[in-house]
């Protein structure tokens, strides 16, 4: 059965490059009835932090993906990385390397001069250890094939080769006795089952080296699937200059996750027309035949549109749980339960005009003020003698309106213009600014069934006092 993992190290952020690998290791997973894994790479002591961790787990489970079995931290593995390079060594086909940190530099150096990759050049290969001073610091390494080339069947590259005598002998153990980054990748996914490796084409390189790992150990490889790395709007490496680059910048940005899941997906991946799909169509069509091999582009105005479709889909409680948290410790807006049903009231209006969970929450912060509220300069203008004399009257019609819902209200007020001979929104603009301190606002009626009448009231009194 299919077996996939993601194995991030918890070194920054939840990039979403690593994020779109760890969506289709999941959907791949699903669509083929396997088991999807997550292995934390903490081996790198120095740069690995608990928060980075904490990062991945939150990111993952908001974008709802969910590893299958208990995670795997890779530092715990230690051992059983230090007995497979045991092994190899036993079995003669890895061996000791003492050369110092200079000799090391003077090789680079000169296959530099001969215009050469820089690289090992086998000096303890065939050496007696014995030959070494006593006691020297070792490294381990792999004694990799010089003849012959290492092939890779890779699910979306295609045939990828290389010629082995371009490969050096590979570190395998550090001359602190630690597993190199290849070596452990290779054990923990051999001792985890896995049977299909999809990650980003930076590692594409290390493959082959892996496969030497594999081979040498008489393990079955696993399939490989290399995605092509996403690029920024204009074909640039994605970086800081183009916008938001992790999972966590794009949820305080106030994407939903189902969109940026959806968008990643379809970055790269294709099915005919589909562009929205549930997850359980995602689940049913994800296929590794249906990824690219070019580079993706990441199109920031195209996700910005895509979540403003899915927050109008979205529900209204969960949206104004969103929206009240995001609301919470800003400087004079309230977020208790009233204004929990206030805005939960006019979710349905506010959601029709924004594209971001941000511009939600700017747009429903009036529900959290209080009277006396701040007037911006284009509510002052409604606020003049004219539109305070309209709110007088209109106050006391709202003062009976039965029920104070949105039909009702919207009918006084319709009745109210005509009898006054205005225009609707001549009687709307007032009461907006008075309302919000802003000139906008979903419908006034809505706006103001969702305020309900004791706010109405003292907010109108408030604005012609
Ligand atoms: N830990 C590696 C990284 O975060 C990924 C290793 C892999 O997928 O094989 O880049």
């Amino acid at each position: 059965t299919v077996r996939t993992r993601f194995a991030p190290s918890p070194t920054g952020l939840l990039h979403i490059g690593n994020a779109r690998a760890a969506l289709f290791n999941f959907l791949f997973a699903r669509h083929h009835g396997g088991k999807f894994l997550l292995r934390i790479e903490d081996t790198d002591k120095e740069r690995s932090t608990q928060k980075a961790v904490d990062v991945i787990f939150d990111g993952l489970s908001w974008m709802g993906i969910t590893p299958d079995e208990e995670p795997v931290f890779q530092s715990t593995r230690e051992p059983r990385h230090k007995d497979v390079a045991e092994d190899l060594l036993a079995r003669g086909l890895a061996y000791r390397c003492y050369c110092t940190p200079q000799e090391l530099q003077a090789m680079r150096e000169e296959a530099q001069a001969k215009g050469l990759p820089p690289r090992y050049n086998g000096y303890w290969r065939d050496r007696d250890p014995s030959e070494a001073p006593p006691g020297a610091p070792f490294a381990v390494r792999l004694k990799a094939p010089r003849e012959g080339e290492t092939i890779i069947r890779d699910l979306v590259q295609g045939e990828v080769r290389v010629a082995n005598a371009e490969m050096d002998d590979l570190i395998i153990l550090r001359s602190d006795g630690s597993p190199t980054y290849l070596h452990a990748v290779v054990v923990d996914d051999h001792d985890m089952a896995i049977t299909h490796v999809i990650r980003g084409d930076d590692h594409l390189t290390n493959t082959f080296r892996q496969a030497m790992i594999y081979r040498a150990m008489g393990w079955d490889l696993p399939q490989f699937a290399h995605l092509p790395l996403i690029h920024g709007p204009d074909g640039a490496k994605l970086s800081k200059r183009h916008g938001a680059q992790s999972v966590v910048e794009f949820r305080d940005e106030g994407f939903l996750p189902e969109a940026l899941c959806n968008y990643l997906l379809r970055l790269g991946w294709g099915h005919g027309d589909a562009e929205i799909l549930s997850r359980d169509e995602q689940i049913r069509l994800f296929d590794l035949d249906g990824v690219g091999r070019s580079p993706s582009r990441m199109d920031y105005v195209k996700l910005t549109h895509l979540n403003g479709v899915y927050l109008r889909e979205a529900d209204d409680a969960r949206l104004t749980d969103d929206v009240l948290t995001r609301l919470a410790g800003r400087e004079g807006v309230k977020t208790d339960e009233t204004v929990r049903q206030r805005v939960l009231a006019a979710m349905p209006g506010l959601k029709e005009r924004a594209k971001l969970l941000t511009d939600l929450a700017d747009s429903a912060a009036f529900f959290g003020r209080s009277v006396p509220l701040d007037y911006d300069a284009k509510a002052l203008k409604q606020l003049d003698e004219k539109g305070k004399e309209t709110l007088k009257g209109v106050a006391h019609v709202l003062a009976l309106v039965e029920p104070f819902d949105a039909a009702a209200v919207d009918a006084a007020l319709r009745a109210f213009a005509e009898k006054h001979e205005l225009k609707l929104g001549q009687v709307a603009q007032p009461l907006r600014a008075a309302m919000t301190g802003s000139s906008v606002s979903p419908g006034i009626d809505l706006t103001l069934a969702a305020l309900g009448r004791d706010e109405v009231l003292a907010r109108i009194g408030a604005a012609i006092a």
